[in-house]
C-alpha cells in the first residue's frame, strides 16, 4: 500500500496542504478533486518526489519512502528504479525522438545494447496497449494531444511501475480527445493498477474510482467511495462531495 502520514508542505508563508493523512490499496484507485489551488497537483507530485516535504512521510509498501529532508524515491530515480509513474497534465514528450523511441529511453538499462530485442518487445506491447503501434515511427508533433498523452502513459508503464500518479491528464486536451485518454486509464484500472488520479472529470472519477477524496484549503474534506456519493445516507462530509461534483442523490 501507498501511506501518506501526517504530511504537510508550505510554499513560504503559504500553506499548500496540512496533515494529510491517505492510505491506497494495492489495485485501488483514488481520484483527487477539489477547487483550483487546492493543493492537488503538489500532493500528487510530493508522492513522487517531485517536492518536498515540510513534514510527515510516505510510506511503499512498508518501507519509508519520502521524509521530510529525505528522500530515497529520488536517490532510486537517479539509479533508474522507478516504483511510481506520472503522467502529467502536458505530455513533455521529447520532440525530436519517435514515439517508440520516446517510449524505449524510459526503460531501465536503456543504454545497454544487449537488452535491445526485449525492450523494443515491450516498448512495442505498450505503445499497442495504448492503441498507438501504427504510429511508432511517427514524431510527437504528427499526433494529436490526445495521442501524445497516451504515448505519454506507456512511456510511464515503461518501468513497469507499482503505482500510477496522474496529474489531470485530460485538461490539455480538445475535448472531443479526452474519451481517448479516460478509456486507456480506464483499462489499467479494469487491470488491477494502483492509481491516483487527480482530475476535473467528475463523471470519470465516479466511474472509474473506488474512493473519491476532495481537498480544499490543503485539507481532506472528504474520502468516500462513489457508492456512498451516489446513495449514502446525506452526512455534511457527503453533502459536500455531492455539491462539488455537482450529484443530486
Ligand atoms: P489546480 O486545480 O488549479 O491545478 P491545485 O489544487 O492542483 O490547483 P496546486 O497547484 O497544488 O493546486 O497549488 C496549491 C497552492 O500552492 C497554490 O496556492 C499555488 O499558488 C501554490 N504553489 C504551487 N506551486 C508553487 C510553487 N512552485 N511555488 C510557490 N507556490 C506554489
Amino acid at each position: 500500500a501507498l501511506l501518506m502520514k501526517q504530511i504537510q508542505k508550505t510554499w513560504g508563508q503559504n500553506q499548500v496542504f496540512k496533515d494529510i493523512d491517505l492510505r491506497v490499496a494495492p489495485g485501488e484507485v483514488v481520484s483527487v478533486i477539489g477547487p483550483s489551488g487546492s493543493g492537488k497537483t503538489t500532493l500528487i507530485r510530493s508522492i513522487n518526489g517531485l517536492e518536498t516535504l515540510d513534514s510527515g512521510e510516505i510510506v511503499l509498501f512498508g518501507e519509508s519512502f519520502i521524509q521530510a529532508g529525505d528522500n530515497r524515491h529520488s536517490r532510486l530515480r537517479k539509479q533508474g528504479i522507478r516504483r511510481i509513474g506520472m503522467v502529467f497534465q502536458g505530455f513533455n514528450l521529447f520532440p525530436h525522438y519517435t514515439i517508440l523511441q520516446n517510449v524505449m529511453l524510459a526503460q531501465r538499462y536503456h543504454q545497454q545494447p544487449e537488452q535491445e530485442s526485449a525492450r523494443r518487445a515491450q516498448a512495442l506491447w505498450l505503445l499497442d496497449k495504448v492503441g498507438l503501434l501504427a504510429h511508432m515511427n511517427k514524431y510527437p508533433h504528427q499526433l494529436s494531444g490526445g495521442q501524445q498523452q497516451r504515448v505519454a502513459i506507456a512511456r510511464a508503464l515503461a518501468l513497469s511501475p507499482d503505482i500510477m500518479l496522474f496529474d489531470e491528464p485530460t485538461s490539455a486536451l480538445d475535448p472531443e480527445r479526452v474519451g481517448e485518454v479516460l478509456k486507456v486509464i480506464s483499462d489499467l484500472a479494469r487491470e488491477g493498477m494502483t492509481m491516483v488520479i487527480v482530475t476535473h472529470e467528475m463523471d470519470f472519477a465516479l466511474a472509474i474510482s473506488d474512493r473519491v477524496v476532495l481537498m480544499d484549503k490543503g485539507t481532506i474534506q472528504a474520502d468516500t467511495t462513489p457508492e456512498n456519493i451516489r446513495h449514502g445516507e446525506a452526512t455534511p462530509e457527503l453533502q459536500r462531495i455531492r455539491q462539488f461534483m455537482g450529484v443530486n442523490s
